[in-house]
């Protein structure tokens, strides 16, 4: 307490003891609690990726563990069960879909393999979307019996703060019920942002909380947003066959190596996407035939028309911590709503010794499925298992599922120049035809590796970029290598599987700096 204000109170008393319970309530609050006998040892706020894998694992630690999961329905009333964004409207349904738009690619590539493959051929949406659902609707399925098996006791009921301690958890019927634990895990996650500014995008847009829930096809679509979401979805729609434009207001993949994002968008744009750059929505309306105009500005600041049958908002993701009370009982978080972690040491830990914060709603960290898990799993080790490790939120891997996919671990190269300089890093790349491109005759124009090092004889690897079919699955492995800290001369000297795309990483020689053609030929 400063002197000032000790001197200032004195002269009333009674201001100063209430000045000092109200700054000191926090404090005050979870003393009285930490002395009653509590009915959880952890009570998880959300039940998707990290939610789930962190409750599990407490359970299996032996604790009483409970998980609230509550979906709130989409402004177009879009609802889904039990896992979270991932399993419902996130990487499993996208996945499909993409699989679903890459088997037609397949099936046009498959004549020239001597398939005899009718002229027309076309994607069933309601069909596929039928498919789709009922397998994520199985996994809804498979997460409840997972908890039963494992004695997490599960509540379909929102949840909130009452105080440090205790959740209030509220179902659909309105029935209410508070739950006093020793420990608190908030894994709420994050929903679609629409924006309220714009005339009409609340009312006639969707999100892709509703996209893949979507009874009828989406026919003429207007994507807006320039990141992993918007470029994914625009990406699996023209492939099924869908009149798709991407309207992006800046740049596309902004935290990605620019130069992979522009071939990521060359090919989009060379295999049927269109995209309007530098422009964006004005407003919408309905027409008399049920059509979406859409009002929006270019780069010169004219105001252009067009008519959509949706509109897919892909403009970032919100928070949903509003409503859980925890200003109210000292948890700080972000501008954004997200939790502040990283108290006392602990990198999920909030400002609030016993609570915690694990995934999208973490402040500052990636905002991808296996980050939540791990960091939920390896936080109940800590909390209950005598365990001491901390999440390696460095060097996480990951793929943007775009027809052609772009797989990244580590630096970008424009982050590598800003940490390390031109003079300390080596960059070697190369343009590479996939084996299965050549008999169709697909461009590979923008088929790409680019592996960023220190300079020196054993430099390490900053970086791997890789644009290609399958890439996610062959940047798994080498994000394992740069885990160990593998350097140019390790990744360099090993030897290549023959013929596939991934050798031609343990393949590269040429370096950027040299200006020599990085075009691979031959074996
Ligand atoms: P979530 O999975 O969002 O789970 C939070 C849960 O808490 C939800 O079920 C929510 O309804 C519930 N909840 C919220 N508030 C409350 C409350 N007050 N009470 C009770 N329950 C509450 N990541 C990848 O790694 N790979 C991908 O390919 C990929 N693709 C994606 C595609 C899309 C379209 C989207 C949107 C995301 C994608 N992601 C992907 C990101 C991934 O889905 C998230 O990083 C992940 O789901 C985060 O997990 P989480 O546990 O933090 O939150
Ligand atoms: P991001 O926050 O990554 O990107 C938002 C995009 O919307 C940016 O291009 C941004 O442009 C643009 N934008 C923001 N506001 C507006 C506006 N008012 N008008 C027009 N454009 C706007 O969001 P996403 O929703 O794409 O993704 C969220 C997270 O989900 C990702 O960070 C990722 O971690 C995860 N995810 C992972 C996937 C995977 O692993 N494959 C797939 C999908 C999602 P600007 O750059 O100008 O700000």
């Amino acid at each position: 307490m400063s002197a000032p204000m000790a001197i200032g109170c004195r002269k009333h008393p009674r201001l100063f003891s209430k000045h000092i319970l109200h700054k000191y309530r926090h404090l005050l609050r979870y003393l009285s609690n930490s002395q009653k006998e509590r009915e959880y040892d952890l009570v998880v706020i959300g039940g998707g990726s990290g939610g789930l894998a962190c409750s599990k694992e407490a359970a299996q630690l032996g604790k009483k563990v409970a998980v609230l999961d509550y979906v709130s329905p989409s402004p177009h009333g879009t609802q889904w069960g039990l896992g979270g964004t991932c399993v419902n409207v996130g990487c499993i349904p996208k996945k499909l879909m993409h699989q679903a738009a890459l088997l037609g690619h397949s099936i046009q590539d498959s004549r020239s393999y001597g398939w005899d493959v009718p002229e027309s051929v076309n994607n069933d949406w309601e069909k596929m979307c039928g498919a789709v659902q009922n397998y994520v609707k199985s996994l809804n399925w498979g997460h409840r019996v997972q908890l039963k098996d494992k004695n997490v006791e599960y509540l379909n009921a929102l949840g909130s703060f009452a105080d440090q301690h205790t959740i209030r958890a509220v179902d659909s019927k309105g029935q209410e019920r508070s739950l006093t634990t020793e420990h608190a895990v908030i894994a709420v996650g994050g929903r679609p942002t629409l924006p309220t500014q714009i005339p009409g995008m609340v009312e006639h847009a969707i999100t892709s909380d509703d996209i893949f829930w979507m009874k009828k096809p989406p026919g003429k679509t207007l994507v807006v947003g320039g990141s992993y979401i918007a470029l994914e979805s625009a990406g699996f729609l023209t492939g099924l066959g869908f009149d798709t434009t991407v309207m992006v207001r800046s740049i596309c993949l902004r935290m990605f190596d620019q130069q992979l994002a522009n071939l990521v968008t060359d090919y989009m744009e060379n295999n049927g996407t269109r995209f309007l750059k530098q422009c964006i929505p004005l407003g919408v309306v309905k027409n008399g035939e049920g059509k979406l105009e859409v009002t929006y500005q270019d780069g010169n600041g004219n105001q252009i028309q067009e008519t959509f049958d949706t509109i897919l908002m892909a403009i970032g993701r919100y928070s949903v911590t509003g409503k859980l009370n925890l200003q109210q009982i000292g948890v700080v978080t972000d501008d954004v709503g997200k939790v502040v972690g990283g108290h006392g040491g602990d990198l999920e830990r909030s400002s609030v010794p016993h609570i915690f914060a694990i995934g999208d709603v973490l402040h500052g960290r990636p905002e991808l499925t296996p980050v939540a898990i791990k960091a939920g799993k390896l936080l109940a080790h800590r909390l209950f298992g005598g365990a001491q490790a901390q999440m390696d939120y460095d060097k996480v891997a990951t793929t943007v599922f775009t027809p052609l996919e772009y797989g990244v671990v580590g630096l970008s190269e424009e982050e590598a120049l800003a940490t390390y300089g031109e003079s300390d890093i080596e960059v070697y790349h190369a343009y590479y035809v996939p084996l299965e491109f050549t008999l169709p005759g697909r461009d590979a124009t923008q088929c790409y590796i680019k592996v960023i090092c220190q300079k020196g004889e054993d430099g390490s690897v900053l970086g791997i970029h890789l644009t290609g079919p399958n890439a996610g699955e062959i940047i798994q492995g080498f994000s394992v290598a740069m885990g160990c800290g593998v350097t140019w001369r390790q990744l360099s000297s090993s030897i290549g599987i023959h013929p596939t795309t991934a050798e031609e990483l343990v393949k590269l020689h040429i370096t950027k700096s040299s200006g020599e053609d990085p075009a691979v030929t031959g074996c």
